[in-house]
């Protein structure tokens, strides 16, 4: 639908990938119980994808037509930062007049008004190989190097500033007998304001090293920046708040501290985020969808899509 890029419609943004490695669900990947339905991604946010087709294909079919042009963009980076995308949101997103979200609902169906901004570290330790029985005094250890450099990182935690630092993975060492040389772990870093965003990357990049004959090199940087509601989205807001009371419920924003691609535009372009379906656990083997959030989930995204001018 819609004519090309350039223009000033709606662009809805949805993503097709997930975090759980292949193979994790088993064979019971998708199992409908009750109200729930369970599988990768499902929440998060294939089921949010699934809604914003289902709106399209009804508008597609029916007489009442957008006064916008339409474009839906479904990438498939989005959960590792969306290295190959950024810039084709950016590209489509700049041009947009409002920008629609299909991540989950949070909480019983909230929408997402702010979020916190997202960095993303590698930090690599290099310290001196020796045999483990032969001459350990002559190494020194890089992963007891990142050990010490753990506790200082994720000590920068600071909820009450909303400041989060995660390790989430590490790796290092080549045998049980040798004093490794080598060690890497990944640093997931959550911000409430730019301000603190580069606060914490200078005191990352300043991490120094703790032992003699090791070193401490830093890599990556900010990933997506803190997205806080503007005027312009906050009145896209009331709108929508008033479509959903049409179609049967009520419309609560929250803030999160999930990125999402968003957060790349929402300074700018309007954008409502969390539009998706409800459900819980994303992210877990848990993760479910509700049914019941289908219907009236999708038709405020159809109703977005066609009154918005
Ligand atoms: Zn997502």
């Amino acid at each position: 639908m819609g004519n090309s890029l350039s223009n000033t419609g709606i662009l809805i943004l949805t993503h097709l990938d997930t975090v759980h490695p292949h193979g994790s669900f088993g064979e019971d990947r998708f199992v409908i119980d009750g109200d729930r339905v369970t599988g990768p991604g499902i929440l998060d946010m294939k089921g949010g994808a699934y809604i914003a087709f289902q709106a399209l294909k009804l508008i597609v079919s029916s007489t009442q037509k957008p006064s916008l042009p339409i474009h839906i963009l479904c990438t498939s980076d989005e959960e590792v930062g969306s290295p190959t995308s950024r810039s084709l949101i950016e590209d489509a997103g700049n041009s947009a007049k409002y920008i629609l979200v299909t991540e989950p609902a949070r909480d019983g169906g909230k929408i997402v008004i702010s979020r916190r901004g997202v960095g993303r570290y590698k930090i690599i330790t290099r310290g001196l190989a020796a045999h483990a029985g032969v001459n350990h005094k002559d190494g020194s250890s890089a992963i007891r190097e990142m050990a010490n450099q753990i506790l200082k990182i994720e000590n920068m935690t600071d909820y009450a500033r909303g400041v989060t630092l995660n390790v989430g993975k590490i790796k290092g060492g080549t045998a049980d007998n040798t004093i490794s040389d080598y060690c890497e772990a990944t640093v997931d870093l959550r911000v409430e304001s730019s301000k603190l965003a580069i606060e914490i990357d200078s005191n990352l990049r300043s991490l120094k090293p703790l032992q003699k004959n090791t070193q401490v090199l830093i890599e990556g940087k900010m990933n997506r920046p803190p997205f806080s509601q503007t005027k312009e989205s906050r009145e896209l807001f009331d709108k929508a708040s008033a479509f959903a009371t049409e179609v049967g419920f009520e419309l609560v924003g929250m803030h999160t501290g999930g990125g999402s691609d968003g957060s790349f535009l929402a300074e700018k372009v309007p954008t409502l985020d969390g539009l998706g379906v409800d459900g819980v656990g994303p992210h877990t083997l848990t993760e479910y969808l509700k049914i019941s959030s289908l219907q009236p989930r999708m038709n405020l995204l159809r109703k977005l899509i066609l009154n918005l001018t």
